[in-house]
């Protein structure tokens, strides 16, 4: 068959699964339980923003959702990110170890705390960072002084956390991970932005380290308009609620913040919204894990790789997604399927080929610059008739 053919047929197929002639969009928020209800409660209750019974709520769920001791909602993903680097110690002058293939959010946050990023590879099959990468370039190119701090052999800086990424909702290597973070004494925090309600040998990705991130943007599995959590054990999630809500001791009546924080808080109006997403949530990863079963029985025997869930792992498949066998023929699927309203995406550009990261340091980085010439995401909204 033509690559012009199979493209059709690729059209034929996603057009039939969402049964919609127009412009079919890359990932849309799916609602339909109490968002509606909630919205209108806090409307109705006068409590919109800072004050009001649903983020509690919601950080409350989401803890006993994922397991970890202590969930603190924040204004987006990239604020709790930021925030969860600081608490994992990460200041001015110092590295984190994180992956090229990522969203830049993952380095805006290394950014704000004005510390740099070193690149380590991925794993062909997760798509993560590269445990055996990791540890490679710690071996070639760190070491762990008298104080148990991890250092640059280049010039003493330290290395003060590792980041890895679930990229599309696919659990990174995180026995592995662990492991050498561990060994090198980095702190853990994992950017679990895409991967709420997947699984790495039973336990919700985002509680493997000392701190992990989650979002609510409109496009990730469930929304709040905008917003993000930190996930963490209770006394950093302390020092997490302090920090995101202007660092004000509890008082009746005073104002006194005893450091610089930040207004990160969640709007009460956005977690009523999340409150209500995250009764969903199970549903919507079944709902996706199917529309991922479609793909994978459509791109069977194709000249398109369906990427897949890593062994041990339950993925939420946040976005599906496609390795063609070379650029040009990425570059055709592309066009194709965008010309005919289908949205598709390439991957993120590596972040060491923006300007901003052209000089960071990093290991060899082959598998993230084979995945980057080819890689596609495919529509990944969750078809309304999957939904129970
Ligand atoms: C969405 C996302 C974030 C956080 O994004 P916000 O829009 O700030 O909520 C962080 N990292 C990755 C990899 C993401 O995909």
């Amino acid at each position: 068959m033509s690559e012009t053919a199979a493209i059709g047929d690729l059209v034929r197929f996603v057009r039939d699964i969402y049964r919609r002639t127009d412009f079919i969009p890359l990932h849309e928020p799916t609602f339909g339980g109490n968002e509606r209800r909630y919205v209108v409660e806090t409307i109705d209750a006068g409590v919109v923003s800072s004050v009001g019974a649903f983020v509690g709520r919601f950080e409350e769920d989401m803890a006993r959702y994922t397991g970890a001791p202590r969930a603190v909602a924040a204004v987006n993903g990239t604020a709790a990110l930021q925030v969860a680097l600081q608490l994992a110690g990460v200041g001015a002058g110092d590295l984190v170890i994180t992956q090229p293939l990522t969203f830049i959010a993952t380095c805006n946050a290394i950014a704000y705390c004005q510390a740099e990023p070193i690149f380590v590879d991925v794993d062909r099959g997760t798509l993560g960072l590269s445990p055996a990468a990791l540890d490679e370039w710690l071996t070639d190119n760190a070491l762990l002084d008298n104080d148990g701090f991890c250092r640059a052999k280049l010039d003493g800086r330290i290395i003060r956390a590792c980041l890895p990424m679930h990229t599309f909702g696919h659990p990174a290597d995180l026995d592995g991970i662990v492991e050498v973070c561990a060994r090198w004494r980095l702190v853990l925090v994992e950017d679990a932005a895409e991967s709420l309600g997947s699984l790495y040998k039973g336990k919700h990705t985002g509680t493997f380290g000392r701190l992990g991130t989650l979002s609510f943007n409109g496009n990730k599995i469930i929304t709040t308009g905008g917003g993000g959590m930190i996930l963490t054990d209770e006394s950093l999630g302390a020092r997490a609620k302090h920090l995101t809500t202007t660092a004000k001791r509890p008082h009746a009546y005073e104002y006194f913040h005893d450091e610089v924080g930040y207004n990160y808080r969640l709007p009460n109006l956005n977690a009523a919204l999340g409150c209500a997403q995250l009764e969903k949530l199970d549903e919507l990863v079944t709902a996706k894990r199917q529309l991922a079963e479609r793909y994978a029985a459509f791109f069977d025997g194709s000249a398109y790789e369906f990427v897949t869930e890593p062994a041990d792992c339950r993925s939420n498949y946040w976005l599906n997604a496609v390795i063609c066998e070379d650029r040009d023929q990425r570059d055709a699927l592309l066009q194709q399927t965008n010309a005919a309203g289908v949205m598709t995406r390439p991957i993120w550009t590596l972040m060491n080929h923006l300007p901003l990261y052209q000089a960071a340091r990093r290991g060899p980085l082959p598998t993230s610059e084979w995945l980057e010439s080819r890689v596609v995401n495919v529509p990944s909204t969750v078809p309304p008739e999957l939904l129970a």
